[in-house]
């Protein structure tokens, strides 16, 4: 029996050509992994009936562990998405975005080494909604009118913002016990504290309870959301890791993914107590489906966050090295990669994975 199985999901789109490299490039570092395939999205629709079947989500609690493919999002089918109801149904609270300089990318930045932990299950995005001139959305503004003695046009539609103080604890504790285990030396909590009293100010006084737990091994402060914004685009060397609520997190991801060259390179993880979900930001760009072209670099990095999850750290970095080079050495990339999108020279999906596999086998 392998010593690890993982559940594999290649999504659709671009999906099954980046997930596939990425299973391609593990198995090259010789862990020894059986991945279990299941499908989800569009094509499990066709052939099971189901946009998310109970096989895919009884393969991920059963194997703890899963790598996935970008999955569309069907519009107007009441469905929000395959992606979010996989981080629902699971638990999934914990968001990781790691975002690094790789030499080579085309950046405005170099040498950026950001972690941003993101809180996945709570806060605007948690989902709660009130349309606009629905009975129901009458009676709570009506309500909450009476309770809070404030003024909400009737004509207003509502979403509600739940921040609890168990849902901080374990995303605030996450982020520390990220930053321990990858010898990181601060964690700063991003917060709206002065305005939002009642939940970010929740989340903040949550947040230095859990830091005072970890003082002396890792730093805390804390930033205000727009302050930080303009810090990360001044100043980003000095920050490490980022812990945010949902919709900060869910914006600033994208602003660190931008600082080190944007979605093509910027993978991710779900993580919480009953499994890990490793996929690329990026979403499954339609227009690309099949055709042999876009980087599989997002996807391949997912792998190697997922390699450390499972504690194999020195095949983690034979694999990210191995990209590192492939990308600084710039001759066998995809056209994302080179100063002009139309570059002949550029390479395709299935042959930036071989020269990724190709270093790889040198490292053993
Ligand atoms: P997208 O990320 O799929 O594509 C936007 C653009 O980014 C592409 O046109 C392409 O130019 C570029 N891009 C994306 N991936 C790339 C790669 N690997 N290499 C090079 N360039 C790349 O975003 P979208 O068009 O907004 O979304 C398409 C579908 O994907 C939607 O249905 C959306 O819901 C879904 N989506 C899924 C996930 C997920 O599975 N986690 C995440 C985001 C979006």
């Amino acid at each position: 029996m392998a010593k690890y199985k993982v559940t594999f999901i290649p999504g659709d789109g671009i999906g099954p050509e980046v997930a596939n490299s990425a299973r391609r490039c593990i198995k090259a570092t010789g862990v020894d992994i059986e991945f279990e395939e299941v499908i989800a999205g569009p094509e499990a629709l066709e052939k099971t009936g189901e946009l998310l079947p109970k096989l895919v989500l009884d393969s991920i609690t059963k194997n703890k562990t899963a790598i996935k493919g970008p999955i569309t999002t069907p519009v107007g089918s009441g469905f929000r998405s395959i992606n979010v109801a996989l981080r629902k149904s699971l638990d999934l609270y914990a968001c990781v975005r790691p975002c690094k300089s790789y030499p080579g990318v085309r950046s405005r930045y170099q040498n950026i080494d950001l972690v941003v932990v993101r809180e996945n299950t709570e806060d605007l995005y948690a989902g709660i909604e009130f349309e606009v001139n629905q009975k129901s959305t009458r009676e709570l503004i009506e309500k909450i009118n009476a309770l809070s003695k404030s003024v909400i046009r009737q004509d207003s539609g509502l979403s509600i913002k739940p921040m609890s103080i168990s849902g901080t604890e374990r995303i605030v504790k996450f982020a520390f016990e990220y930053a321990l285990a990858h010898k990181r030396r601060k964690v700063t909590a991003v917060h709206k504290a002065n305005i939002m009293k009642h939940t970010d100010g929740l989340f903040l006084k949550v947040a230095r309870e859990v830091a005072l737990k970890y003082e002396n091994k890792v730093e805390f402060e804390d930033r205000i959301v727009d302050n930080m914004c303009m810090q990360l685009v001044q100043k980003p060397e000095i920050y490490d890791v980022l812990v945010l609520p949902n919709l900060y997190g869910d914006i600033i991801s994208d602003l660190c993914a931008g600082l080190v060259g944007g979605l093509g390179v910027a993978p991710g993880a779900n993580i919480g107590e009953r499994g890990a979900l490793f996929e690329a930001t990026h979403g499954s760009a339609p227009k690309y489906k099949g055709k042999n072209k876009v980087s599989p670099v997002a996807m391949i990095l997912s792998g190697v966050l997922m390699l450390e999850h499972l504690k194999e750290e020195k095949l983690a970095r034979i694999l990210e090295q191995a990209v590192a080079e492939v990308i600084k050495e710039g001759k066998f990339v995809t056209y994302d990669f080179k100063e002009s999108r139309d570059d002949p020279t550029a390479v395709g999906t299935k042959e930036m994975t071989d020269a990724i596999i190709k270093k790889v086998k040198e490292k053993l």
